[in-house]
């Protein structure tokens, strides 16, 4: 197959924001592709070259795309340099330059996908002495075959930067519909795909082993599933109502969320948003290893820094410099040790967990985890009435957790892998503000400081994400709540992620400075949620005319780096803290009004 055939599509996806014409281009696409090499699309669709989770990065740097592209145009890098400051995009400089040259006269051979692939493949792998060299070698050659629209896509893939802005719901819509048979067969995709989280797997599975392979899809060690999620409510009643009377309760740890893959050729432990992290927890994989009572197995838990002297849990944003150097790291360990606590199994010796109710998960779980100093299952203790639950959810607070995680006992409690749901309903007391819970927003935009913040952002603006139409609609603009340290750094953190116009996934009223793709996640508090006619999160959906904003927002220090821009808070979410906060004031009313 040819790359211009990809790259063909690719133009046209950028010329339109529309999701139903994304997805027909996108069937037409796998229509036309050959079995063998359907995988490989899909991942160069999605900008990479293998699933998120293996973390295999192609890791080109922008200096060598400049001597890759002044090599093969002929021109210098000053002169590449000097357009890239002026265009802002490489890929559009790398058409350009190209542009010129195919004037003057240019012989060249047609690139077919799988070089374009194995040429990418070959750089992710490269390291050590030589490898720059080697890197751009390759990069020359692909850039000397291609026409200038495949180089503008081949330079912004090696950059890490295709960004065309394609959700995997809509690659899943598009299987479905190429080779499932129809839209009849997307549920059983996406299950498929939440077992897995590996698109080119399910396309390739699909493609040569039809339909009944992807239904009997099962979980596999060390393809992470996607995590199960829950809804939320602030009332002990409530709660129990929609678990018909009686619930499991479980302590919410304020940690961070880890999904392990055990098995005798070693742990690899996911992050909430399915990255490798095995390196940052060396002790947690230690912890399993030594006490685990089975040979394979998958399962949640969160690590809490702990004090050494007391077993105190301690606050999380002690362990979330993790992410730092080795010297850090094991400094961190030593000083600030964790424990660890499971609270669901998904996979054990042979048996897929997921489609079993929460107390055989459970149950099964404390079989194979004895309790010791720094491992133990999550607290839990079952529950059917409002009082108790309180008083738990007071005695989880009082012991350093951010509230309960409330999850349904009945038999529709399976492991929804990849949904947001009834069955779990976390019971969170914020006392930080009058909005009952934390809300956590992607950043989209920013506006120039002044002042003291001259040279950094003075404010963000954030947005919601919603879920049904994939864009993200902005909820306020926030700047309070940033220490020095945060201001100073958030323009080099946000640079990757920022484009010159608006992003065409975001949805916004307001005119920002600087502009951003969605990927940033940040933890925001605020007073309430007002209805305001200039943020475009849940338009029209209580009044005409009107969308939702956070009132007072503050950033709480916390950078949800656990999180994609896709598990930001949804529109529908702060839809309903509105409404939920609507029925608080009229019941409080009518409570002073008797
Ligand atoms: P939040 O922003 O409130 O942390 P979230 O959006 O990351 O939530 P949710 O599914 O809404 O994810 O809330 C559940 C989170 O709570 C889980 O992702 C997990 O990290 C954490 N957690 C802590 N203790 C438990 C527990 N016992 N059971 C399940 N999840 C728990």
């Amino acid at each position: 197959m040819l790359y211009s055939r990809i790259v063909d599509t690719y133009a046209k996806i950028e010329a339109t924001t529309k999701r139903l014409e994304i997805t027909r281009l996108l069937v037409k696409l796998i229509d036309d592709t050959p079995q063998p090499i359907i995988d490989k699309v899909v991942y160069l669709t999605q900008g990479r070259l293998y699933p998120d989770f293996l973390g295999i990065e192609l890791g080109v740097a922008e200096k060598l795309l400049f001597r890759a592209l002044a090599t093969v145009t002929g021109q210098t890098e000053v002169k590449v340099t000097i357009l890239y400051k002026k265009l802002g995009d490489l890929g559009t400089v790398a058409e350009q330059l190209l542009k010129e040259k195919t004037e003057v006269s240019f012989e060249r051979e047609a690139l077919s996908v799988e070089q374009v692939y194995n040429a990418f493949d070959t750089i992710a792998h490269e390291a050590g002495q030589g490898s720059i060299n080697s890197k751009l070698r390759h990069l020359t050659n692909l850039l000397g075959k291609a026409s200038p629209t495949e180089a503008k896509y081949i330079t912004r893939m090696a950059l890490g930067r295709l960004r065309l802005g394609v959700a995997d719901m809509t690659i899943l819509d598009a299987l479905a519909i190429s080779l499932g048979g129809g839209k009849e067969s997307r549920p059983s995709l996406e299950r498929a795909y939440n077992r897995s989280s590996d698109l080119g797997y399910v396309a390739k599975t699909l493609a040569t082993r039809g339909m009944k392979a992807i239904e009997s899809l099962k979980v596999t060690i060390g393809k992470p599933i996607r995590p199960m999620l829950a809804e939320r409510l602030s009332d002990a009643k409530a709660i129990l109502a929609k678990m018909n009377g009686e619930c499991a309760a479980e302590y919410k740890y304020d940690g961070l969320r880890i999904q392990a893959h055990v098995s005798p050729k070693g742990t690899t432990l996911f992050s909430r948003r399915l990255e490798n992290i095995t390196g940052q927890f060396p002790d947690v994989q230690q912890l399993l290893k030594n006490n685990l009572a089975a040979t394979e197995l998958t399962l949640e838990g969160e690590p809490v820094p702990v004090a050494s002297a007391t077993g105190e849990l301690l606050p999380f944003q002690l362990i979330s410099q993790r992410r730092g150097r080795k010297y850090d790291l094991e400094k961190t360990i030593q000083y600030i040790p964790v424990a660890f606590f499971p609270f669901d199994l998904l996979y054990a010796d042979t048996i897929d967990f997921t489609d079993r109710p929460y107390l055989e998960r459970r149950e099964r779980l404390r079989k194979l985890i004895p309790k010791s100093e720094r491992l133990d299952l999550s607290q839990q203790k079952i529950c059917n009435d409002p009082v108790q639950l309180d008083e738990f959810m007071q005695e989880a607070v009082a012991n350093g957790c951010e509230g309960l995680m409330i999850k349904s006992i009945g038999p529709d409690s399976t492991y929804k892998a990849g949904a947001r749901g009834w069955t779990w309903i976390k019971y969170k007391r914020d006392y930080r503000s009058e909005m009952q819970d934390s809300v956590d927003l992607a950043v989209v935009g920013a506006f120039a400081g002044r002042g003291r913040r001259g040279g950094t952002y003075g404010a963000l603006l954030l947005a919601a994400y919603d879920k049904r139409n994939d864009v993200f609609r902005t909820a306020c603009k926030c700047g309070s709540g940033f220490t020095d340290e945060d201001l100073d750094k958030l323009p080099k953190v946000l640079e990757k992620y920022r484009v010159d116009h608006r992003h065409s996934r975001v949805d916004s009223k307001i005119e920002a400075d600087v502009w951003f793709v969605p990927g940033l996640v940040l933890e925001i508090v605020g007073a309430e949620i007002t209805l305001s006619p200039i943020h475009t999160c849940g338009m029209n959906s209580i009044r005409p005319g009107a969308g939702l904003a956070v009132r007072f927002p503050r950033f709480t220090g916390k950078y949800r780096q656990d999180k994609s821009a896709e598990d930001s808070t949804t529109t529908d979410e702060i839809v309903e803290m509105y409404r939920a906060q609507l029925k608080k004031v009229t019941e409080n009313t009518t409570v002073e009004a008797a």
